[in-house]
Parts: C-alpha cells; sequence; structure tokens
C-alpha cells in the first residue's frame, strides 16, 4: 500500500518523532522517506550526544518478552555493585530527561523494537536479546521484518562490543548465527538454575532473564559476588508475576504485563493449581503457546473482547471455563471456586485496551478487585 506524504521535507537533516509513530502507515514518515530524510528517535538523539558524555558503557536490552525485567535487573546488580547506573528507554524516565553520568557510568537502555527502527548509530557495548516472538506485526510487513528490527541492535554494533542473545527460538538463534563468535554469550532457553535464592525471579522465563543480566554484568566487569547479591535482592516489577495478596491459603497473583500468549505461557509454568482469568484485547488467533501448561489450570475465565472466542477455544481443553467478561466478575468467581493452595492468576495473553487504558490500569484493577473481596 502506497502511503501519501503530506509534506515536502527536502533539506531537513532529520525528522524526530516518538516510537508510537506507525512508521509503516503515517504519512510523515512516508513524507520523510520521500525527501531521503533519515527518521529518528530519542535514542538516537541520545547516541550522536555520546561523544560529548564522560566515558561510558551503554548495555541495549530488546526482546519481545523480558524486557523490563531484564533491564531492572542489570541495573539493580550495577546498583548493587556500586557502579553508577541509570535506566531509562521504553522505561521509566526517557534518557534525555536524564542527568548525565560521571565517569565509569553505565546507561541501561530497554529498547523496542520501535525505538530500535528509529536508531542508526547505537553501538552497544553490550547488546541483549532475549527472544523473538510474533507481536506488534500491525507495524512490520510480517513476522520478518519484526525480527530484522530486533537484529539490528547487533548490525550496530563493533568489533569488541558484546552481544548476548536468547537461542531458545527460532528467529533469535537465526540473530546469533550472525554474531561473530568471538563476541557472542549464548543463553539456552533450557537453562536449569538453582533459582531458590531469587524470590523475586521465578519460572522458566525468568532464569532466562537472570542469565542474559549475569552474562551482561559479566561483561561489564562486575564481580561475582556483588551479581549474586543484587540477584537475591531484586524486587521485580509490579504487574509481571507479582503476588498481590493471600487469602485463606489462596495466592493471587498480577501478571497484568502478560500481553501476548508467549509471555503468559510462563506464567501457566510456574504454578500449580490455577484459576486463569485470561482474554482482552487479543493479538493473536490462538492460545497455542500456553496449551503445554493447561494441564496447570483447573477453570479459565475469560475476559474482554476476546471472552467468546477463549471461551469456545479453552472448552474441553481445561476442566472449567466461565465466561466472566470483566475483570472484576472473574475476580469474584475466582476467589469463590478457589480453596487453600490455588492460585488465581490475571495472565491476560492480550493487550488491554478494550477495557482499560493500559496494562498498569488493568493490574491496579485486579489489585483493587481482590481488595475489594469480602
Ligand atoms: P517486556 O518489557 O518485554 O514486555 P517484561 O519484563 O515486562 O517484558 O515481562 C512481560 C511479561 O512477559 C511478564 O509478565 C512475564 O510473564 C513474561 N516474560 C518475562 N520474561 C520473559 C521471557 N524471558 N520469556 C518469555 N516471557 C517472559
Amino acid at each position: 500500500m502506497r502511503i501519501e506524504p503530506i509534506a515536502d521535507l527536502t533539506g531537513f537533516d532529520a525528522l524526530v518523532v516518538s516510537p508510537g509513530v506507525p512508521l509503516n502507515t503515517h504519512p510523515l514518515a512516508a513524507a520523510a522517506r520521500e525527501a531521503g530524510v533519515l527518521v529518528i528517535g530519542d535514542i538516537e538523539l541520545f547516541a550522536q550526544a555520546r561523544v560529548d558524555l564522560p566515558p561510558h558503557k551503554v548495555v541495549g536490552i530488546t526482546g519481545t518478552n523480558g524486557k523490563s525485567t531484564t533491564t531492572a535487573l542489570i541495573h539493580h546488580i550495577l546498583d548493587t555493585a556500586g557502579v553508577p547506573a541509570r535506566m531509562g528507554g521504553n522505561i521509566g524516565l526517557p534518557i534525555l530527561a536524564q542527568e548525565p553520568l560521571p565517569a565509569g557510568g553505565v546507561y541501561v537502555l530497554e529498547l523496542s523494537s520501535y525505538q530500535i527502527d528509529l536508531t542508526q548509530s547505537l553501538g552497544c557495548d553490550v547488546a541483549v536479546l532475549l527472544n523473538v516472538t510474533p507481536d506488534h506485526l500491525d507495524r512490520y510487513d510480517g513476522f520478518d521484518a519484526y525480527a530484522a528490527s530486533k537484529a539490528r541492535l547487533f548490525a550496530m554494533q563493533s568489533a569488541g562490543q558484546v552481544a548476548i542473545v536468547g537461542t531458545g527460538d527460532a528467529a533469535s538463534a537465526g540473530i546469533a548465527a550472525k554474531v561473530p563468535t568471538e563476541r557472542l554469550t549464548v543463553i539456552p532457553s533450557d537453562v536449569a538454575m538453582d533459582q531458590s535464592r531469587w524470590p523475586s525471579l521465578k519460572g522458566s522465563h525468568n532464569a532466562q532473564n537472570a542469565f542474559a543480566a549475569i552474562a551482561a554484568a559479566r561483561a561489564l566487569g562486575v564481580g561475582e559476588e556483588a551479581i549474586a547479591a543484587g540477584l537475591a535482592s531484586f524486587q521485580g516489577l509490579a504487574h509481571r508475576m507479582e503476588r498481590v495478596a493471600e487469602r485463606g491459603g489462596v495466592v493471587f497473583v498480577n501478571d497484568s504485563k502478560a500481553t501476548n500468549p508467549e509471555s503468559a505461557a510462563p506464567a501457566l509454568g510456574a504454578f500449580a493449581r490455577i484459576h486463569w482469568i485470561v482474554g482482552g484485547k487479543r493479538k493473536g488467533d490462538d492460545l497455542d503457546p500456553c496449551a503445554p501448561y493447561f494441564g496447570n489450570v483447573v477453570a479459565a475465565y475469560t475476559i474482554g473482547e476476546a471472552a467468546p472466542l477463549f471461551f469456545d477455544l479453552l472448552q474441553g481443553r481445561v476442566p472449567v471455563v466461565e465466561q466472566a467478561v470483566t475483570l472484576e466478575r472473574a475476580v469474584a468467581q475466582a476467589a469463590a471456586a478457589a480453596r487453600a493452595g490455588d492460585v488465581v492468576l490475571l495472565s491476560p495473553a492480550c493487550a488491554s485496551f478494550d477495557q482499560f487504558r493500559d496494562f498498569e490500569a488493568r493490574g491496579a484493577a485486579f489489585r483493587a478487585a481482590v481488595e475489594a473481596l469480602s
């Protein structure tokens, strides 16, 4: 589809846009392409300003799932080690709004694929890719284009810079294969680790995140003791496998950030008797990535736009399915059915926009509904 440009940008140095602007359909982006003008974002402005900063390192973290957790974990480990560090990009304060670090500091940047698309010259001293699974496909011409966007993080690196890549999916493994082996650390998906000393890093997905953070910290010269202490004292992030309450032996877990089936799957794998609240604005057609863990689900409560479809889809595959529609009703139904030892889990496998402003609002509504239970 050809998008008509709406302005003549000839002579402009660059067009600076927010990562929320869809480059594939926005007429101003089309105008920039027509005029041969670079389209960049704040991360590129940061990259260009690096020459003026005191000596420092940059860590860039991307992936379909696990970016925020891994970014926060690396930042926390650096903090524990006494290394001056800032966290920015797709998390917290925009990096350009933050005070520059003194010499020896580390900028830890969470990078969405949209942000990478708007970046030309960010050579990360340490670049991390966790995984690439189908998501955001409305903004790309297919999965390969989305994966190619992630691969650019490594294309921007130069000799001596470190690449850390999870190889649990074919697209990431393909990206890893193109990185020179002498600067590559591979994180297999089936890493077996003793996670008992990391209270906020439960589940196999968090083993992957922890492994990536350990590799990044080592590449930055952090000692093993500080790494171990950082992993143990990490608090986790809200809305990601966040334990919000326990009532009569029933634990309520807010995993509102699980906005696609791939990210909901590890949450289902982390508990035994689950009352699963699932649904919202659907991204894919099915729940197949979650299917291996359906055996852990004692009942499902479907909500939002996807409620009728997921209700049909889960029939006969989990013992009980209720079409709850609203989150409040789902919490009430699940709380009534659950018995001691069970987990009521909001891990919706969908975006939130059909019923909520964002995943944070959905998580807050879950917490409020749990607190309102009589
Ligand atoms: P992102 O910033 O990439 O969205 P988060 O760290 O916020 O990632 O985690 C989002 C959700 O994805 C979490 O709720 C969790 O269930 C799931 N998740 C976290 N890490 C991984 C991983 N490495 N692989 C698959 N799913 C993950």
